[in-house]
Formats: C-alpha cells, sequence, structure tokens
C-alpha cells in the first residue's frame, strides 16, 4: 500500500480575508457543523491504520480550533509527521500549548511588504506572522514561511528571499490555485520561479512547476492519484475522496480536473508512476532536504 497524506481541514472558520482563497466567504462552507472532537481523534487513528505518515493540518485559520493541541497529540502518538499551515494571528497566544507538537510550522506570508501583505488578506496581520516567526524560532518550533504565489506576488521573490534571510527561515513556495490571478502564468516567469531553487533559502519542487508549465492535469490521461495517495477530512469530520474540490467524481477526470495543479493533491501524487514528475519530485525533496540540513 502506498504512503498516504492526510489532508485535514480542521475549520472552515477564518480570520483572515484573503483575496485568493475560496473559503472564507463561501455560504456552503460557513453553515458547516464542526464535528466533536472524538470524531476527529478517531479519523486521525483511522488514516494512520490507512497508511497514512504525513498530516496537513490545514483550514480556514487551525488557530481559531479550540482544541487543535489534543488532536495534535493524537498525531504524535501515532507518529505521524505534521504539518500545520497558520496565518500567524493568534500563534503568539497558542504557542505554548503547541510546542513540540508540529514537525514544521508554516506562517503564510503573502508579500514580504507589510502594506501588500495586509492589503492581500484584508487584515492587518503582517506584524503578527513576523512576531510569529520570530518567537516560533526561539521556542525552538522549526517555523518558516509559505509563499502561495499570484501572478502579482511572484514579482517579490526577491525581497522574499531577502526576507528569509533576515529571519534566518526557509521559504516554501507554491502557486495559489483557483485564483483568476493565476491564469495564463507564462513559461517564462514559470522558469523565473525556477531560478530561485538552487538559492539556499528558498523550497521549491520542480514537479510542481513544470507541470503547471505542461498545463496540469489531462483528463484523458490523467496524471492525479490523489484517490491513493491521500486522504481527506473536512471540519464536520466526513471524508471526501478523491479530494476536496472533486468530492465523489472519479479521480483525475472529471471537469473539474481539467488542467488541475493542485499542489497539495499532485506532489503526493508525484511519488508514484515513473515520468519526469516523480525524477523532479526526487530530485527537489533531495536537494531541499539538504537545505534544511544546514540551517
Ligand atoms: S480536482 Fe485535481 S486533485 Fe482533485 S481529483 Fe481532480 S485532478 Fe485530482
Amino acid at each position: 500500500m502506498s504512503e498516504k497524506t492526510c489532508i485535514y481541514y480542521i475549520t472552515f472558520r477564518c480570520n483572515d480575508s484573503c483575496e485568493y482563497c475560496q473559503i472564507w466567504d463561501n455560504k456552503e462552507y460557513k453553515d458547516v457543523v464542526e464535528a466533536p472532537l472524538e470524531k476527529h481523534l478517531n479519523n486521525i487513528q483511522a488514516a494512520r491504520r490507512n497508511n497514512a505518515k504525513t498530516l496537513e493540518i490545514i483550514g480556514g485559520e487551525p488557530l481559531l480550533y479550540s482544541e487543535l493541541p489534543k488532536i495534535l497529540e493524537k498525531a504524535r502518538r501515532f507518529d505521524f509527521k505534521i504539518n500545520l499551515t497558520t496565518n500567524g494571528i493568534l500563534y503568539k497566544e497558542r504557542a505554548r500549548e503547541l510546542r513540540g507538537l508540529v514537525d514544521n510550522l508554516f506562517f503564510l506570508i503573502d508579500y514580504p511588504i507589510q502594506d501588500e501583505h495586509d492589503r492581500s488578506r484584508g487584515i492587518s496581520c503582517y506584524n503578527e506572522a513576523i512576531e510569529g516567526i520570530k518567537l516560533a524560532k526561539e521556542m525552538s518550533q522549526s517555523p518558516a514561511i509559505r509563499f502561495n504565489i499570484t501572478r502579482d506576488s511572484i514579482r517579490f521573490l526577491p525581497e522574499m528571499d531577502d526576507l528569509a534571510r533576515s529571519l534566518k527561515v526557509k521559504v516554501h513556495i507554491h502557486q495559489v490555485t483557483d485564483f483568476h490571478g493565476m491564469k495564463g502564468l507564462n513559461p517564462m516567469t514559470i522558469d523565473h520561479v525556477k531560478y530561485f531553487f538552487k538559492k539556499p533559502n528558498m523550497m521549491i519542487n520542480l514537479a510542481e512547476f513544470e507541470f503547471l508549465k505542461n498545463n496540469g492535469n489531462n483528463i484523458l490521461f490523467p496524471r492525479c492519484k490523489a484517490d491513493i495517495t491521500t486522504i481527506t477530512y473536512l471540519p464536520d469530520g466526513e471524508q471526501v475522496s478523491p479530494c476536496f474540490y472533486n468530492k465523489g467524481g472519479r479521480v483525475g477526470r472529471e471537469n473539474i480536473c481539467y488542467g488541475c495543479v493542485r499542489h497539495e493533491y499532485m506532489l503526493p501524487s508525484f511519488t508514484l508512476g515513473i515520468d519526469r514528475y516523480r525524477v523532479l519530485d526526487w530530485y527537489s525533496n533531495w536537494l531541499n532536504n539538504r537545505k534544511e540540513k544546514k540551517i
């Protein structure tokens, strides 16, 4: 059985209103009733039994979920590699509870400039994210920046590199999907992103950007293997398959799958199959791991 990634949308609530996010202003998600803690704990156990080894906690804003430490403790006991992505607004308040429970703590920074970041997020929160990173470093909690690039923010790659160097953290770069700003990202721009791959602070997966350059998933010959490489849970505790965006449809073959480059599903998919994406994924992980060790 292939190793899986458990993608856990722990809450759809959010204290940001990001311009590229589909969740915070979606009425359907606002009406979702969150499951009791016990259901989430059972899901964590079930995911581990189903060979999930990595747990991605996302949202909404996960730190709004009050029982989060209990879920992380359970995941720790099951020896998951735990990644948590936050906007950082509540980190100062909750840092002690989270101590030692997360392997990679990603702080979302949309722009390396306060005004632009705050505009993109619809709320003043740049300073909280930066202070959160500093505090997490002091507490040895392996913080990193997560930079979700759009066609607009891509021009700030050099400044983001400078910011990461000054904070002494890595920047994990992914592309924003399902946002009008990403449509038509041209090959030269993608090559510009790839140029930063060799920079010591920049964590880029070449397979992700090569896939984007080659127009993403082909619904006739799907590259997506989300059904066998990921397990997705929602805040109501229900499992959806093959993915968050295609609930109950055929993996890689529905209309929503046309040109899909959703990295949270595609990167696990690249660990299977034999083609250039698997090789690029392997090489990127190898080099990025070496960079991690050089911190
Ligand atoms: S929407 Fe994307 S991730 Fe989901 S099944 Fe289709 S191709 Fe895979």
